[in-house]
């Protein structure tokens, strides 16, 4: 049998706690926690969708991997290096291979530099190309994302969102990275549009050989593009698992409401039982033992004290909930 290959990406309890005050009058300070103790891993090739609500963490972890965002603890490591332990000065090396896509492709491209400046920058940066050679190489990148020769002199204003999306996927393309975090790529884009973005990064995964962290609010999304998903609850890694499984077979509660908000035909799929209630709570006070008891509908007495520990229920879909038991059911 042979062994599996080393992950391309390894995160360990990976936690990110921002400082709070609450006033004036209290001395004492509070943290919030953005991620509490997050670990996954990414084989090369593979394509990790990650979803949940708005403030959940995604982007804060997307983030602390290209370290935006400074982690306060956990690792990360890439091609088996931890990478928090670089000087943030010398993470160029990082990003010729780990590159992001941000959602938003209005204010992530530079008003005022044309295409060819914005695409070509990492070349520059790299002092990898210049001139003609690096005309070249930002137009081979262009064409692969469906745009052309006559894009290269112009500006960001004079671009649909779909083919501002485009040049800034051609932007984090032009070093060939293995790697791509892409958070919510599409979701600033028009629904007709969306489609064409979501296939022309399947095309380059499946041409370039490309290994993806994909983050989505939106589960439809998750499905049509990962190979596994992970749902994230308040700063937390509730459920992790291939997508078949964890869209036929959900076992964390707040996975399962998820999953009944989208209305899919399959049989096979398990009908919904429960129903979500309540707020998310904050993160500058979460609630002690599991972070979802407040609005899960299956709380017993335990969840309001022990945080659930993070078990494979079967091969290769781990969960965090005390009711969740071997052969998938909770409850
Ligand atoms: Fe619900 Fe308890 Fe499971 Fe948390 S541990 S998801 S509160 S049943």
């Amino acid at each position: 049998m042979s062994a599996s290959p080393s992950p391309l990406l390894q995160v360990e309890n990976l936690t990110k706690y921002y400082p709070y005050q609450p006033g004036v009058l209290r001395s004492s300070r509070v943290w919030i926690k953005a991620l509490d103790g997050v670990s996954f891993t990414i084989q090369p090739g593979e394509v990790l969708g990650l979803v949940g609500e708005s403030g959940c963490g995604k982007t804060t972890l997307a983030r602390s991997l290209v370290r935006l965002v400074e982690p306060t603890s956990g690792r990360i490591l890439f091609q088996g290096e931890n990478i928090l332990e670089r000087p943030v000065s010398l993470m160029k090396g990082v990003y010729r291979d780990m590159q992001m896509v941000f959602q938003d492709p209005y204010s992530s491209l530079h008003p005022k530099q044309m295409v060819i400046d914005l695409v070509g920058e990492g070349l520059r940066i790299h002092r990898l190309a210049r001139k003609r050679e690096l005309r070249d190489r930002v137009l081979e990148v262009l064409e692969l994302v469906g745009l052309h020769q006559d894009h290269l002199y112009r500006f960001p204003h004079e671009f649909s969102g779909g083919q501002r999306q485009r040049i800034a996927i051609a932007r984090a393309l032009i070093l060939r990275p293995k790697f791509l975090i892409l958070d919510e790529p599409t979701s600033a884009l028009d629904v007709s549009v969306q489609a064409q973005i979501l296939n022309l990064l399947k095309r380059l995964r499946r041409e370039l050989g490309l290994t993806y962290l994909f983050i989505s609010h939106d589960l439809s999304v998750i499905e049509h593009m990962s190979d596994r998903v992970g749902v994230m609850y308040l700063g937390h890694l509730v459920e992790l698992g291939k997508r078949e499984a964890l869209f036929r077979r959900p076992l964390h509660p707040y996975a399962q409401i998820l999953l009944q908000a989208i209305p899919v035909p399959d049989p096979d799929r398990i009908p919904p039982r429960i129903s979500l209630t309540g707020e998310v709570p904050s993160p500058i006070d979460p609630p002690a033992g599991c972070p979802f008891h407040p609005r899960c509908p299956l709380t017993v007495d335990r969840c309001r004290e022990e945080i659930p520990r993070w078990q494979e229920i079967e091969a290769e879909h781990w969960v965090a909930c005390h009711l969740a038991t071997e052969g998938g059911k909770t409850g």
